[in-house]
């Protein structure tokens, strides 16, 4: 490393103000003299030559304020997830917020593991953070799908400009678009190598939107939730029908798209302030403040369906068809359908099973032979 105490004129310019970060805090007096405290050692009054012996003991406390005062932007998402990534002390959380729940890294212990690379997740992005060679206490940040947590750099695309994170995100890994950018569907193959600080915000950004935005603001404690009746009740148009969902449906609907299974945000709002849902919310670093578009616009169809009356129907099957029905619906709600092979004709939602059931139970109208009973 190169050495970060060659050139300390901005550190001592800082200590007009004050400097406090991670151990390292240095003040100028009013007589021009510092005080300087560290983990190991208080001194006081240190003219400026002193000053400079004595900081040249503590070098990664002087690089770190280096890096941190270039990134800049106290109090901002943008800092704080910086941080996040390299298990720093986050200075502005509030709250016992659950991403906290790893220990954070003081300045010589995170040193000694950035220099192996320090690994977060974010949904389905691996990210290391490392120290750079040679540098200053400059870290440089590589981002890489999590299933490609073992593959070798050169096996993967190599990516540099954040805006490519965009495309990659569209669709998922057999080219289908994907409408909900963080289900869990992002493609693998792909690398950031050597992103800035600046260049990995970006790029987590691109791939999902708003999500460190959220995750700051819940961290302070500002989250600001808008729960499902309350959204539902402000919708206009056609999606004005959205709030004539019973409660019973709501709780269904969250469970199809919102686990996380289905969407990596971990699900804040509920039915109302008082009244939570019963689905899991999830268990991911970024929370979701309020139902979605795609969950909105899901809502509409649901409403209008469940406004229909309920009705008993008769209908002959064999027990392994009412079974091979259950199958079928499991692998269409499971995404599964696409991995069945067409010689596992175990498998009840193979492709030929499913074309044998249409062929003996469908009438010539293409639905399932039944008919309607009247209800007591
Ligand atoms: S509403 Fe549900 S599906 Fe939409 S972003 Fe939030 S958690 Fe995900």
């Amino acid at each position: 490393m190169a050495d970060p105490t060659s050139d300390l004129e901005p550190l001592f310019a800082a200590a007009d103000e004050g400097v406090a970060l991670d151990g390292l805090v240095l003040e100028r007096a009013a007589d021009g003299t510092y005080a300087l405290e560290t983990p190991t050692a208080d001194h006081s009054a240190l003219a400026e030559d002193e000053l400079r012996s004595a900081l040249e003991s503590v070098p990664a406390l002087v690089s770190n304020w280096r890096y941190w005062d270039a990134i800049g932007g106290e109090g901002t998402a943008r800092r704080a997830f910086l941080r996040w990534c390299e298990r720093a002390p986050l200075a502005d959380a509030t709250t016992a917020n659950r991403t906290l729940e790893d220990d954070p890294l003081e300045v010589p212990e995170r040193y000694d593991a950035l220099d192996e690379g320090i690994v977060r997740e974010w949904g389905q992005l691996r990210i290391t953070a490392r120290l750079v060679d040679g540098g200053e206490g400059e870290r440089r940040y590589e981002l890489r799908h999590v299933d490609d947590a073992d593959r070798a750099r050169e096996e993967l695309e190599p990516c540099e400009d954040p805006r490519d994170a965009r495309e990659l995100s569209t669709d998922d890994g057999d080219g289908r678009y994907r409408p909900l950018k963080t289900a869990p569907t992002l493609r693998s193959g792909w690398i950031f190598s050597e992103l800035s600080g600046r260049a990995l915000v970006d790029a987590v950004e691109f791939f999902y939107p708003a999500t460190i935005a959220n995750w700051h603001r819940e961290l302070r404690g500002e989250l600001d939730v808008d729960h499902w009746l309350e959204t539902a009740e402000r919708q206009t148009g056609i999606y004005d029908v959205i709030d004539e969902l019973p409660r019973e449906a709501v709780g269904w609907m969250a469970e199809a798209c919102c686990v996380d299974s289905q969407c990596l945000r971990r699900r804040e709002w509920q039915y109302d302030e008082d009244d939570d849902l019963e689905p899991p919310g999830g268990d991911g670093p970024f929370p979701c403040r309020e139902p979605c578009s795609l969950v909105v616009a899901a809502a509409r169809k649901w409403a209008i369906l469940e406004s229909e009356e309920e009705r008993t129907y008769e209908l002959e099957l064999t027990t392994s068809e009412l079974n091979q029905l259950a199958e079928l619906i499991d692998a269409v709600a499971d995404g599964r359908t696409g991995e069945i092979r067409e010689a596992d004709v175990n498998d009840g939602a193979n492709r030929y099973r499913a074309r044998y059931l249409r062929a003996k139970r469908f009438d010539e109208n293409g639905g399932l032979e039944a008919t309607e009973r009247e209800r007591n």
